[in-house]
């Protein structure tokens, strides 16, 4: 275990915090005891992954878990179906590609997403029309109140939009150790999304393979590199409103981009942002991101303080423009 641990290179926004104790568990017994001795001792817990959903405060007090967990197993089913299991620590962009290269499908959007396949489904991860919850079956995680592994199934997960139970009455409980989808052998993209259609319209069959190269594609050429230009992805969740207060807005504003939603009306939230004038600007080396609004990056030398007063500043005019709340959507510690 390590004492006054460095989390700068931990955390993708690239924020200066450091933690009182630091551990890289990369074996199961090895994080329950170290769940254990945090449990024991009274410290706080501070589980960490890739670090790239993490707006870093202030100096943790307690134990900082790094969960490093590795390994890919799985059994096929019968029909199309296969049961892929991944251990916690895998990075989810090269699980996303061992997948491909195994020939089991579902994932393919989802490429180059950052972090770990065990933060996965905390906010349920999702883009291009596809969410973890599409193919996800069930979880193991360490209960920290009593040591105990526990399974999630997919109901228990309580999956929403970059939401589940992980988020709500889970939050801080459990320690996610494993997780296992159920992927198809036979392809089926979904290309739903225009921008994704539109790269592969050149294409008279587009194949899983296409498909993925097309999303890295995509979100290389929009998506600031976090190693070049530190950042944690969207800032804020597209905020759902009711079609009223939907119908108002594009009455004022006909080039408000919005998609339908169970709940209401999703508006996108880099356009609200962008439309407000926010883009490119700077303030305590923290930006607002020139090719999207929705992502914050640190220009050097920020603090976490300095990114959630960009952030309020943000919150508070696009509440007054146009009477929408934006939520912070990583976890802010
Ligand atoms: P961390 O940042 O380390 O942790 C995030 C939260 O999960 C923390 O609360 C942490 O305590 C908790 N946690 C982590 N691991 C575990 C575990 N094993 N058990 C219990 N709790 C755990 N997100 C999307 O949904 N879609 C996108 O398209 C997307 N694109 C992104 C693009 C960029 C450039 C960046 C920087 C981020 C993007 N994100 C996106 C956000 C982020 O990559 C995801 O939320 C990712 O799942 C976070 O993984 P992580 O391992 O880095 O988690
Ligand atoms: P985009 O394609 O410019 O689209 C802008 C917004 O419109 C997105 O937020 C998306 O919502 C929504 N949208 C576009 N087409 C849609 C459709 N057919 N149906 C419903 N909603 C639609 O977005 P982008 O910035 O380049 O990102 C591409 C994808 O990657 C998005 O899905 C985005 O969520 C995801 N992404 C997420 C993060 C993160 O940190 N969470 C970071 C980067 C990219 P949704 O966001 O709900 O999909």
């Amino acid at each position: 275990m390590e004492t006054n641990r460095a989390l700068r290179d931990e955390n993708t926004l690239h924020l200066p915090a450091r933690a009182l104790r630091f551990l890289r568990a990369d074996q199961l017994d090895q994080a329950r005891e170290a769940i254990e001795l945090a449990r024991e001792q009274r410290w706080p817990l501070l589980v960490l992954g890739g670090g790239s959903n993490l707006v870093l405060t202030r100096d943790f007090p307690g134990l900082c878990l790094q969960i490093a967990l590795a390994g890919i197993s799985h059994r096929p089913l019968d029909g199309e179906w296969v049961e892929v299991s991944a251990a916690a620590g895998e990075s989810w962009h090269g699980f996303v590609e061992h997948c491909l290269m195994q020939g089991w499908y579902g994932l393919e959007n989802l490429a180059l997403i950052p972090g770990t396949v065990g933060a996965s489904p905390i906010q349920n991860i999702g883009a291009y029309g596809v969410e973890i919850k599409d193919f996800f079956h069930e979880l193991e995680a360490i209960d920290r109140t009593t040591g105990k592994l526990r399974r999630f199934t997919r109901a228990q997960c309580g999956f929403g939009y970059r939401d589940s139970v992980f988020k709500r009455d889970g939050r801080d409980r459990y320690v996610i150790t494993q997780v296992t989808f159920r992927l198809r052998r036979k392809p089926r993209l979904n290309l739903a999304y225009g921008a994704l259609a539109q790269a592969l319209s050149h294409l008279e069959s587009p194949g899983p393979r296409d498909l993925f190269n097309a999303v890295v594609a995509l979100r290389r050429a929009k998506l600031p590199d976090p190693a070049q230009l530190p950042n944690v992805g969207s800032f804020f969740k597209n905020p759902v409103v009711s079609e009223g207060q939907f119908s108002q807005l594009k009455t004022q504003y006909p080039e408000l981009v919005a998609f339908p939603d169970p709940k209401g009306v999703k508006l996108a939230a880099g356009w609200l942002i962008e439309k407000a004038g926010w883009k490119g600007v700077c303030d305590g080396g923290v930006a607002v991101h020139e090719a999207q609004a929705l992502v914050l990056v640190n220009r050097g030398g920020a603090r976490g303080e300095d990114v959630l007063r960009l952030a309020g500043r943000i919150q508070a005019d696009i509440q007054a423009r146009f009477g929408v709340g934006l939520e912070i959507e990583p976890r802010v510690y």
